[in-house]
């Protein structure tokens, strides 16, 4: 059986991955979403095991030692991590992984599985992103520089990716994502086992 694609969505706060992930999924059924652990606080809306598993430094620190994580990084402060066996697991099954991490992660990724496909997501122009960084009603702006701060470093990494996507309307956006992971499951070096000639040839 075909290992199942890693995807992996980077993208500055504010660009719309979410949005972008949940239509892959609806195009997409089967795929798998990795559901981060992290150590920042949930957010009202923000549903333990859902949005993310919820972890004191503590108990990051113990996954971290018992090598429970694909991989892990500091941002913003806080830490986030991608269990590891879940994706394994899923990744054997033939099934396809979607991660929504950041660029610390998506290299860590690339270096561990060379054929997982980096998607940077961006917006039409950067005032877009700090428009919506503005508009979250966030009215700390020290909160708003230093998220600021943090998505200009994000477009600094995007030339490392495999694909950059303009996130301009999220039905565009899912289907160049989407075209992007088929192309990813067309390519020779996986498919060399479809070329079975007839045996009189
Ligand atoms: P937020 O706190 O806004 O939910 O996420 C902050 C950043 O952490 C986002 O860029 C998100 O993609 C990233 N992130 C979420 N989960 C993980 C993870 O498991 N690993 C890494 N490296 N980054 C993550």
């Amino acid at each position: 059986m075909k290992k199942g694609k890693l995807i992996v969505i980077s993208g500055p706060s504010g660009v719309g991955k979410s949005t972008a992930i949940h239509g892959l999924m609806e195009r997409c059924p089967g795929m798998y979403f990795s559901v981060s652990a992290t150590t920042r606080e949930p957010r009202p809306d923000e549903q333990e095991g859902v949005s993310y598993w919820f972890k004191t430094r503590q108990e990051f620190q113990s996954m971290i030692t018992e090598d429970a994580f694909y991989e892990y990084a500091e941002y913003s402060g806080n830490y986030y991590g991608t269990p590891k066996a879940p994706v394994e697991e899923r990744l054997r099954q033939g099934i396809d992984v979607i991660l929504d991490i950041e660029p610390q992660g998506a290299m860590n990724v690339k270096r561990l599985c060379p054929e997982a496909i980096l998607v940077f997501l961006t917006a039409k122009d950067f005032s877009i992103i700090e428009a919506r960084l503005r508009g979250r009603g966030d009215t700390d702006e020290a909160a708003i520089t230093k998220r600021l701060k943090q998505a200009r470093w994000e477009y600094t990494q995007a030339p490392r990716y495999d694909y950059i996507v303009v996130n301009d309307t999220p039905a565009r956006t899912v289907e160049d994502i989407y075209c992007i992971l088929t192309a990813s499951k067309l390519r020779a070096a996986d498919n060399l086992d479809l070329l079975k000639m007839e045996e009189s040839l």
